[in-house]
């Protein structure tokens, strides 16, 4: 058995600053960090598998409205909601996504259905949701998903006329109630706002396994696609080198095929997980203005947890060991 089994998670990165968050909502991220890594670190003591504590993981984080995936996802520029997902297990290299989905509950179990029930990797919009209902998964209606905060930020983006790289929990947290400030004045930088949710984990039995989540980016065109359902891009793991999980402008990501770099460059650079990430993250991604961070684990039980942006949700756990979790830089 493997002792240096460890998951780690984020939920999005972004201009998150501490002079923008209360205190209060600060704790209720620590609160709400703490509380899933905590449910992904007894999967793995009772030896459950990396892939069942990253799903776990990230069906929580969807669950949770401070993220943006599942329940709190950003709007599109129609209104709507258009959710993205995408999976994959280390020890086999079978990976399973869906795109486009607006009444899946948890797009990550409908990913997870993909992976083990489906002979193809990756689903779409009407056919995404077929799957998932022929699987028996749980819809919800489109109210399930909103959340006043996440709406008043989409008003102000079509205020804008623009699509905008979705939310910063943190901002929004911190940001006053639409009748105290409709805050037109206060322009959301489309460069420094990010969001998504992701788990990485390594397991008691040495395999390693990576999961992401999102609603994309706020005011997106409805059928935008990013990085998060593109195994590659948004996601991504293999025994034999990594798994790593990202969130950050996902056009970049996709270009940079991101989270595939990191494990391709431990493979064929020889380099450890750390110096292929910082690499990615750090010189890369920065190259084409690609804004955001990872989360990844290799098979030794090293975890590295770096981004380009002033803050990024995020935190890890050791078997045994109380989860550390931090928000900024
Ligand atoms: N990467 C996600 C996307 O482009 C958004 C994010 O992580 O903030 O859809």
């Amino acid at each position: 058995m493997n002792s240096n089994a460890v998951i780690a998670i984020h939920g999005g990165a972004g201009t998150i600053l501490r002079s923008s968050m209360s205190a209060s909502a600060e704790a209720d991220y620590h609160a709400a960090l703490h509380a899933v890594l905590s449910a992904g670190q007894r999967v793995l003591a009772d030896g459950g598998s990396a892939l069942d504590a990253v799903s776990e993981a990230v069906r929580l984080l969807e669950d949770c409205p401070l993220f943006n995936a599942g329940r709190g996802a950003v709007y599109t520029a129609a209104g709507t909601h258009e959710l993205d997902a995408a999976i994959m297990d280390g020890s086999t290299l079978d990976a399973g996504a869906i795109c486009c989905v607006k009444r899946v509950r948890n797009p990550i179990l409908a990913a997870r259905r993909v992976l083990e029930r489906s002979e193809h990797v990756l689903f779409t919009g009407e056919g995404a949701e077929a799957f998932a209902a022929a699987q028996g998964l749980e819809f919800a209606e489109p109210e399930y998903f909103h959340t006043e905060a996440r709406h008043r930020q989409w008003l102000i983006a079509r205020g804008q006329q623009r699509a905008m790289l979705d939310h910063d929990g943190a901002t929004l947290a911190a940001a006053p109630s639409p009748s105290d400030d409709p805050t037109p004045h206060e322009p959301i930088d489309p460069n420094r706002k990010f969001g998504t949710v992701g788990a990485v984990a390594l397991d008691q039995h040495g395999h390693v396994a990576a999961a992401t989540s999102t609603g994309g980016v706020t005011n997106k065109q409805a059928g935008r696609v990013g990085d998060t359902p593109l195994i590659g891009a948004g996601c991504y793991a293999d025994d034999a080198t990594c798994a790593v999980s990202t969130t950050g402008s996902g056009e970049m990501f996709m270009r940079m095929v991101a989270a595939y770099d990191v494990a391709a460059q431990m493979a064929y650079r020889n380099v450890s997980l750390q110096e292929a990430a910082d690499d990615v993250v750090m010189n890369r991604l920065p190259k084409i203005d690609g804004r955001g961070g990872l989360i990844a684990v290799d098979a030794r039980g090293n975890v590295t947890l770096p981004f380009n942006t002033e803050g990024m949700y995020r935190g890890f756990a050791r078997l045994g060991e109380a989860p550390v979790t931090a928000i900024y830089r």
